[in-house]
């Protein structure tokens, strides 16, 4: 990725952002105009990739296959439109389904995005139910009870454990360039009844976490020869614009493990609505303040 992760004037972007390309409610044009009017220096397009081709699976809040290159024309017509007024980035969401799909997928690297957000919403059931489909973690509760009655037993401590299995695979893998909503399987778990977030257990998978995007973060600094590089964190706010949960995706507690680590971050909105752009921005700097960083 060579996106400057912030400007000196401390001006912020938004590079997690969708459209009606996929689940957003509003179009490209009318997104660069608001995070202009915002003030924001850079938007970024992050269509949840294509996966139907490639996985079978179906979907209403992916782009379709066949409208991937009208996306990207769209994204790089905006991109000519703004020039000089604001940045505008070509990227795309894109899943890492254990087996299926992965920012390493060929399609995906002769794309040649100027980003890539890496991320897990699907979970497939581990070694267990072969008939089972695989399911998401973010999406109705009675889906993920679903799966992990069909797929994990009914176990919701196993699906936490896959949860976290499948973005230490995608870590593995690389491809991506920002690490997206990392701690999502929180979601449905605000009130802790399907797993404890303050076991050992839990705390343990955080700590993974954290240093597998550290070690992964240094290897790419390395290879670039003392560049900045390698995947950064968003600090999602997401689910604060769309009152699914009161605090970013990750917590400040998992945060301050990424900063021990020494992963660098990236405010984004995860907006899937115009207004949303800039959306709890400065709570997700007070969260990033109280992790211990003092930059984006
Ligand atoms: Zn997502
Ligand atoms: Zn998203």
């Amino acid at each position: 990725m060579n996106i400057p992760l912030s400007q000196p004037d401390g001006r912020l972007s938004c590079l997690h952002t969708h459209t009606l390309f996929c689940d957003g409610k509003d179009d490209v044009e009318t997104m660069c105009r608001v995070a202009f009017e915002k003030g924001l220096w850079a938007i970024g397009f992050s269509s949840h990739g294509p996966i139907f081709r490639k996985t079978g699976i179906k979907s209403n809040w992916h782009l379709p296959d066949e409208r991937l290159d009208e996306y990207i024309e769209a994204v790089l017509t905006a991109r000519r439109r703004w020039e000089g007024k604001l940045a505008v980035f070509l990227g795309l969401e894109v899943d890492y389904i254990k087996g299926l799909r992965s920012a390493m997928d060929p399609d995906i690297r002769a794309l040649n995005l100027d980003y890539i957000i890496g991320s897990v919403h699907y979970l497939v059931p581990a070694g267990g139910n072969v008939a089972a489909e695989p399911f998401t973690v973010d999406g109705s509760p009675e889906e993920l009870d679903r799966g992990v009655r069909e797929g994990f037993g009914g176990d919701n401590e196993a699906m936490m454990h896959a949860y976290w299995d499948a973005v230490a695979e995608m870590i593995a893998l690389g491809g991506f360039d920002i690490l997206g909503h990392v701690d999502l399987v929180k979601k449905n778990n605000q009130d802790g009844s399907r797993f404890n977030m303050e076991s050992e257990a839990y705390c343990r998978r955080c700590a993974e976490t954290a240093k597998a995007a550290g070690q992964a973060a240094g290897q790419a600094a390395g290879q670039a020869a003392g560049q900045a590089a390698g995947p950064v964190v968003e600090v999602n706010t997401g689910g604060l614009n769309r009152k699914r949960i009161s605090e970013t995706y990750p917590s400040v507690a998992l945060l301050r493990l990424f900063r021990e680590q020494g992963v660098r971050t990236i405010i984004t909105a995860d907006a899937h609505r115009a207004e949303d752009l800039d959306g709890h921005y400065d709570f997700a700097r007070q969260a990033l303040r109280e992790a211990g960083y003092d930059a984006v």
